[in-house]
């Protein structure tokens, strides 16, 4: 007896065993059945008129907590808040509705759109007397008001700090602006971020995932560096599982300055972890532990990856790795040895290098049967970098999303010499990789189905083609989200097809993004999504049920 039978639907199984069928029934929150016969009975049979069912996506690079701060800021994004008047307006709406003594916080403005950065003095007019900290879009400087200036010894003058800037005026008051490393004094300010607060922010990024037909989330990197809120991340995610608020699966990645090394016997190998030997495998279905995240190197806009040539139009400028070679190369086969799978941040061709020769290193002298690790970006690859990939077995992970919202600066960084090198998708596919859908959110709208759409389109916001011979096709891209995911995360046994066994996590789609044209991918609307067969989210007004 199954609990739920969809019948009259568009099933999409990417499965390659069964591409293609009508129905899916359900029991005790797993698949059991796929085209069933009249034979199977059901609890509850819902016809879904014909609509589309996928396994749910599931995002393979993202930031929840993060995502979830950002929900409860104030959005000063341009389209929002196109000018510093309306900025500051947005400003005071958010002190109204924050309790006195907290912070007044907010993302996403452009001083290339307002005209000027906002200055200390409009946000100690917006919001008298707040500590009020308003963050870039591109997430690399922040502006503070007069109460943060204070608070860092920072309000009459400036001071230096290696690696950023602390703006002032022509008489050397600062102005508000910090830049690169100096935004760091402000985070040191608020974290560690009380676990009720990040708990809150992953309930808020959960139902808006699961509004776009995320069911499973690979958050990426917690507990440590400049990404990490607090010490204790992990506690987060477990205080909103127990009241009822982790929405969707995740998988954390933990971040390599979390990692320390454990008094194991020296046999075991066991050189580096976190407390009682935990690494990545353990947990459940619904929370486990993932890679450990490391980070070579910054980011292609702001021209600090480590590539191998000059950045286009800026003679002597290659970028650089964010640690030294050997210390991030130790620190990799040092947690390779002790058992981890490893997700390298490394965008450059030189640091994508850097994290190849680790892994082979790291495989050669501790061989262990498929380790997975992976290249978070991988963005501009040789083609002998593939070929090497696929011989490692390294998964990497790119980013469809960033064609539209970061692609002509992207282009504009590594010229046309280089293009063709810039965030592949079908060369890997081609070489025999598996290739893993994501967002990196919120660094750019993460839904689904836009990502979907871009890695199909190839095009950024000017219009111009970003490097198009990468285009996929839609059910390549939908593989990528679901399968491809479930893949980088050793969980393709358990999810991301629909097959007899795996978890009954769907999403329903008002159209099948593979018989639209690719720009309609994205206006694709999600009826319902659906984790271990009971509905989560449901527009589609078919009844779904909401227990089992
Ligand atoms: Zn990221």
């Amino acid at each position: 007896m199954a609990d739920l039978l969809l019948v009259n639907a568009n099933v999409l199984t990417m499965d390659p065993a069964r591409p293609r069928a009508r129905s899916v029934a359900a029991a005790g929150g797993r698949i059991i059945a796929v085209d069933p016969g009249p034979e199977l009975r059901a609890r509850e049979v819902v016809d879904l008129g014909g609509a589309t069912v996928l396994p749910g996506f599931h995002d393979a690079h993202n930031h929840m907590a993060w995502f979830g701060r950002t929900l409860s800021e104030a959005d000063v994004r341009p389209d929002v808040a196109p000018t510093l008047d309306d900025l500051y307006a947005a400003v005071t709406r958010q002190a109204e509705n924050t309790v006195t003594g907290d912070w007044v916080t907010g993302a996403g403005y452009d001083q290339t759109k307002l005209g000027a950065h906002p200055d200390r003095d409009g946000l100690d007019r917006a919001a008298p007397g707040r500590r009020v900290w308003l963050r870039h879009t591109s997430g690399h400087m922040c502006v503070v008001s007069s109460a943060v200036l204070a608070d860092l010894g920072l309000a009459d003058r400036a001071a230096d700090v290696p690696g950023g800037k602390v703006a002032a005026d022509a008489a050397g008051r600062p102005t508000g602006l910090l830049e690169e490393t100096a935004q760091e004094l402000v985070a040191n300010l608020v974290r560690p971020y009380p676990v009720s607060t990040l708990a809150d922010a992953i309930d808020r990024a959960g139902a808006q995932y699961l509004r776009e037909g995320i069911t499973s989330a690979t958050e990426a990197g917690i507990g440590g560096g400049w990404i990490g809120h607090t010490p204790v991340e992990l506690a987060a995610y477990q205080a909103a599982r127990d009241s009822g608020r982790l929405r969707v699966r995740v998988e954390l990645m933990v971040v390599s300055d979390a990692l320390h090394t454990l008094a194991a016997d020296p046999a075991d190998g066991l050189e580096v972890g976190l407390d009682l030997g935990l690494r990545t495998g353990f947990g459940d279905d619904w929370l486990s532990i993932g890679a450990m995240k490391i980070f070579t190197d910054g980011s292609l806009v702001g021209r600090t990856a480590a590539m191998h040539d000059d950045y286009a139009g800026i003679p002597g400028n290659r970028g650089y790795l964010q640690a030294d070679a050997a210390e991030l190369t130790g620190t990799i086969i040092a947690a390779h040895r002790s058992g981890w799978q490893v997700a390298a941040h490394a965008i450059g061709d030189r640091a994508i290098d850097l994290a190849l020769d680790a892994f082979a290193e790291g495989q050669r002298r501790y061989p262990r049967p498929g380790p997975r690790h992976r290249i978070e970006h991988f963005a501009v690859s040789r083609p002998d970098q593939v070929r090497r990939a696929a011989e490692l077995g390294v998964i990497p992970v790119p980013q469809g999303r960033f064609a539209t919202e970061l692609g002509d600066g992207m282009l504009a960084a590594i010229g046309p010499e280089r293009e063709s090198w810039l965030y592949r998708q079908r060369s890997l596919l081609e070489a025999g990789l598996v290739l893993p859908g994501s967002s990196d959110r919120p660094v750019v709208t993460g839904a689904p189905l836009l990502g979907i759409g871009d890695m199909v389109n190839r095009r950024t916001a000017s219009g111009a083609p970003y490097n198009p011979a990468e285009a996929i096709t839609a059910e390549q891209a939908l593989r990528a989200y679901t399968s491809g995911s479930a893949y980088a995360s050793r969980a393709e046994h358990t999810k991301g097809t629909i097959a007899p066994g795996r978890l009954a996590d769907l999403v329903v789609l008002s159209e099948d993004p593979t018989a639209v044209s690719p720009d309609r991918i994205a206006g694709i609307t999600v009826l319902a999504t659906l984790i271990d067969g009971v509905s989560r989210f449901d527009v589609s007004g078919r009844g779904l049920p909401v227990s089992r």
